[in-house]
């Protein structure tokens, strides 16, 4: 029996281009995070015939400024909601530029049980035809959606909704700047309904079973979690940048050119890490694709990981996370492999 009552949803604010407030004196400039949750509830009308919904400020930043202590309150609050047997789900609203970072983390460090959905805005609360009221309108009747739970944390943005393990913010500039380039969107959102994509039927069709967690972080404080760093492949990269991240950092992550690759020199500071007992993780820096073990680099001997689906800036999460578990190297591949 489906559940009619009206669903009561939460809504944790960070920040964001969506809470942004433009500067009244210099045309263009805006500050990301200006205006708080209330103010953005109340600058969307008809909220309130959807959903009952009430709202908390987790934080107020740029979301390039996003840190591991705001997600670790991100998880560890939303974690508590999801298991209030009074709220039916959760809405995030966030800056676009980590967006798809927050959503992967929580992907990861949520149970998949209720609602969560993640929205963000490209234009401030304040510009002439904002999109953050239509996404977060849209991202609210999403989350009143018993279904969208089976598909964990997802992103909504321009009438779109994506996964979070494929989301990825392909433009600087412009609404329709997110998409999920290694497969397709689950859906849209047309008015308040949403309409799946085709490939997604098999899962609307089958038992939902609620998931724990992958990765419960709650017990872990944010700043005892491994660093990962990343390292940038490009013409002529030199070895010593992977030396430097090597002294500081329990992972690395390659954002290497084509299917992971870089230069000698950065592929020998790259084993040299591996021998100081650095997780290596080769990614590719093109934007999507596959990144497989053993083509043009013999991953089985060099000891390294190969990323697969995951583009650097998730991969980095997935690492740190393996780590933070304590997984060992061949328990990591697997886990890219099936990420
Ligand atoms: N720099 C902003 C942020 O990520 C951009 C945005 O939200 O669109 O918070």
């Amino acid at each position: 029996m489906p559940d009619l009552r009206r669903k009561r949803l939460v809504l944790l604010a960070t920040g964001g281009t969506i809470a942004g407030a433009q500067s009244e004196t210099q045309a263009g400039r805006y500050t990301a995070g200006s205006l708080n949750a209330d103010d953005l509830i109340a600058a969307v009308p008809g909220l309130a015939a959807l959903a009952d919904l009430s709202c908390e400020q987790v934080a107020s930043v740029g979301s390039q400024n996003m840190t591991h202590a705001v997600w670790a309150l991100l998880a560890a609050r939303t974690t508590a909601l999801l298991a209030d047997p009074d709220i039916d789900g959760v809405v995030i609203t966030h800056g676009t530029d980590t967006l798809e970072e927050t959503a992967y983390f929580l992907s990861l460090a949520l149970p998949w049980s209720k609602p969560v959905v993640l929205v963000g805005a490209m234009r401030p609360a304040t510009a002439m035809s904002a999109d953050g009221p239509a996404n977060l309108y849209q991202a609210v009747a999403l989350a009143a959606t018993e279904i969208v739970a089976r598909f964990g944390p997802v992103v909504l943005m321009n009438d779109e909704i994506h996964a979070a393990q494929g989301v990825q913010k392909m433009a600087s500039s412009g609404v329709a700047a997110f998409a999920s380039p290694n497969g397709a969107r689950l859906g849209v959102v047309a008015g308040v309904q949403p309409i799946w994509a085709p490939h997604v039927a098999p899962a609307l069709d089958a038992a939902f079973t609620p998931t724990a967690a992958r990765f419960d972080v709650r017990q872990h404080p944010a700043h005892t979690w491994p660093r990962v760093e990343i390292v940038y492949s490009h013409a002529d990269a030199q070895g010593d940048a992977v030396d430097e991240a090597a002294v500081r950092s329990q992972g690395i992550v390659l954002a290497g050119v084509g299917g992971g690759y870089a230069t000698d020199a950065l592929m020998a500071g790259m084993a040299r890490a591996v021998a100081r007992g650095v997780v290596v993780v080769r990614a590719t820096r093109t934007g999507s694709g596959f990144v497989a073990r053993n083509i043009e680099v013999d991953d089985d001997a060099m000891g390294f990981v190969a990323a697969g689906w995951l583009n650097p800036a998730k991969a980095r999460i997935l690492l740190m996370l393996c780590l933070l578990a304590g997984h060992p190297p061949q328990f990591i591949q697997d886990a890219f492999l099936r990420a």
